[in-house]
């Protein structure tokens, strides 16, 4: 059996790794490494898989969420409410910008923000909203834009996770994760849904005044050459990571399918499991499994993470820490906040392996030894 990995990029690059090196080999032959044409094809591709107007390549997704804000002129002091559940990233970029970070609770079965409690947390001084599609389920957007646009907010989608998932409509139309707020952040980081070869990200929007902003200051606030009109920052993709991009989104979908059959294969082991909830299925989410997460009920998780760990497979907690508790936030006072369901989850949560190249040996000896566990 081939060893069992959290994320398996090495096999996955080998079955195509002809057409990336012959890509990578186009790009150096070229010289053009910074906005060569692979950047612009990836930009159009990408823009017409997700049925977007307009995206915006950058250097990762950390900076997507910096620029994102940045266009959005907001002051400092501003609030902008974001899950406490999520990576640092979504949540530091607030506080670099010298805006106030409101944390809010996330629903205990889909991981994504709850919007019962980000209605309570509006104030007058609350100017943006970044939902998260945590894990790869999608955030329940209608409810946030419907409270948005009840409260003229802008929302920025944290899609660093959920790259080809999509919001289900209550009346059944459907949009990609990332199209459907004012913008729409992503990272290519290697390990995620479509993942470069190194750092890379993109900003989407639909709207054309928004988009020619986000490419200013992404730019260093540039209007045209050696003219600066905004303060802006630096944030290129380049053009090798875009040819390997570029030719990875033509999988996406298949990479994405499987990943469900891992979390098939997972939640029909974990079925009957009453000490183990396997991921919630929401029904307006396609669900792109970035991680694979339980919640554990009565289960000492470090002497899970350990056993397993002993059997050769890795296991992770997605996070440890919920951003409320974060030390570097100890300004806004947020620690003392009570987020009962936050702490819940941070205590009951393990990721399993998730990727495109888990095989069915692999699988079955991972639920194997997660049952053995159980039930000894
Ligand atoms: C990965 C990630 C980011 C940041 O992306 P980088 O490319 O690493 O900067 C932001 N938000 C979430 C939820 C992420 O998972």
């Amino acid at each position: 059996m081939r060893q069992i990995q959290m994320v398996d990029t090495k096999t996955q690059y080998q079955k195509i790794k002809q057409d990336i090196d012959q890509a990578v080999a186009n790009v150096l032959e070229s010289s053009a490494f910074i906005n060569g044409k692979p950047v612009q094809s990836f930009a159009a591709n990408l823009s017409a898989y997700l049925n977007v107007r307009h995206t915006i390549p950058c250097a990762n997704g950390t900076d997507a969420l910096q620029i994102a804000m940045m266009a959005l002129g907001l002051q400092p002091g501003d609030e902008v409410i974001t899950p406490s559940f999520t990576y640092i990233a979504t949540t530091e970029v607030i506080a670099l910008l010298r805006l106030k970070p409101v944390f809010v609770e996330v629903d205990a079965r889909t991981f994504c923000m709850d919007p019962a409690d980000l209605e309570k947390a509006i104030t007058p001084r609350t100017k943006a909203i970044v939902p998260v599609h945590l894990y790869g389920q999608a955030a329940p957007m209608e409810e946030i834009m419907a409270i948005a646009e009840k409260h003229k907010l802008f929302v920025i989608e944290d899609n660093a996770q959920a790259l080809g998932a999509e919001y289900i409509y209550s009346d059944g139309s459907r949009k990609k994760t990332g199209t459907i707020g004012h913008i729409g952040c992503t990272s290519f980081y290697p390990s995620k849904n479509l993942g470069a070869f190194g750092d890379g990200g993109a900003i989407f929007t639909n709207d054309d005044a928004l988009a020619d902003k986000l490419k200013m200051i992404a730019n260093h606030g540039q209007s045209r050459r050696y003219y600066h009109d905004v303060v802006g920052c630096n944030s290129r993709l380049d053009s090798i990571q875009a040819a390997i991009l570029d030719i990875k989104l033509r999988y996406l979908d298949e990479y994405a399918g499987a990943r469900r059959k891992a979390a098939d294969f997972y939640d029909q082991a974990f079925a009957r499991q009453a000490q183990l909830t396997v991921p919630f299925r929401a029904a307006y989410s396609k669900h792109v499994y970035h991680q694979y997460t339980l919640l554990l009920e009565g289960v000492d998780r470090d002497a899970l993470s350990q056993y397993l760990a002993d059997q050769q497979i890795p296991s992770m907690i997605y996070y440890p820490v919920p951003g409320h508790k974060q030390k570097m936030f100890d300004q806004f006072g947020s620690a003392a906040q009570d987020m009962p369901v936050t702490d819940w989850l941070t205590h009951r949560v393990i990721s399993l392996p998730m990727h495109t190249e888990l095989d069915e040996e692999q699988l079955q000896y991972i639920c194997d030894h997660v049952l053995t566990f159980l039930n000894r």
